[in-house]
């Protein structure tokens, strides 16, 4: 009799064990997926470039600056009735969307603003410490072989700096 409670209570200890080892798993599953999700992990793998669509990489050494979307880093400011326009240049005043491309795409980790003249938009750059990006941006400052990497946080474009990084280059191939 008590062998057999002694028996129930190991299997009920048993099913509770793998229950909680399945919720364990779960949550596992769930937080990486999550931590893919915020670090731009699935961005990344979008942004593997294929030989139909580009051509083979070729490494360079570039001028890697960072940015975000504030205004400091983007040249726009709000007028007195609180419309974001662009601060200063030839289009000083024209409205001003924060955080849209110059391709209209919203910004986001993995963003790259480059002289489109050099590195035409939808062309993709592994930068060491950074990850994968694609040009979808431009900016008046940045000619040449120099990439603008877009960051969230001001901080953090503050941070990266200015670097000299030996990078891979994959330009579209002309359609
Ligand atoms: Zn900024």
């Amino acid at each position: 009799m008590s062998g057999n409670r002694a028996e129930r209570g190991k299997r009920f200890a048993d099913a509770m064990f793998s229950g909680v080892a399945a919720g364990l798993c779960l949550a596992v599953l769930a937080g990486v997926v999550f931590a893919l999700a915020v670090t731009g992990g699935c961005l990344a793998v979008a942004m593997r470039p294929n030989a139909r669509d580009f051509q083979p990489p070729r490494e360079e050494t570039l001028l890697a600056t960072g940015y975000c979307n504030c205004q400091k880093c983007c040249g726009w400011k709000y007028t007195w009735y609180g419309r974001s326009v662009v601060a200063a240049g030839k289009n000083a005043g024209r409205p001003k969307k924060v955080g849209i491309t110059a391709s209209g795409t919203r910004a986001r980790h993995g963003t790259i603003a480059a002289d489109t003249s050099v590195y035409p938009v939808g062309t993709i750059v592994e930068i060491p410490g950074y990850g994968f990006g694609r040009v979808e941006d431009r900016g008046g400052a940045i000619r040449g072989r120099h990439v603008d990497l877009w960051f969230r946080r001001h901080s953090d474009a503050v941070k990266w700096g200015r670097r000299n990084v030996r990078v891979r280059v994959w330009l579209p191939r002309k359609k």
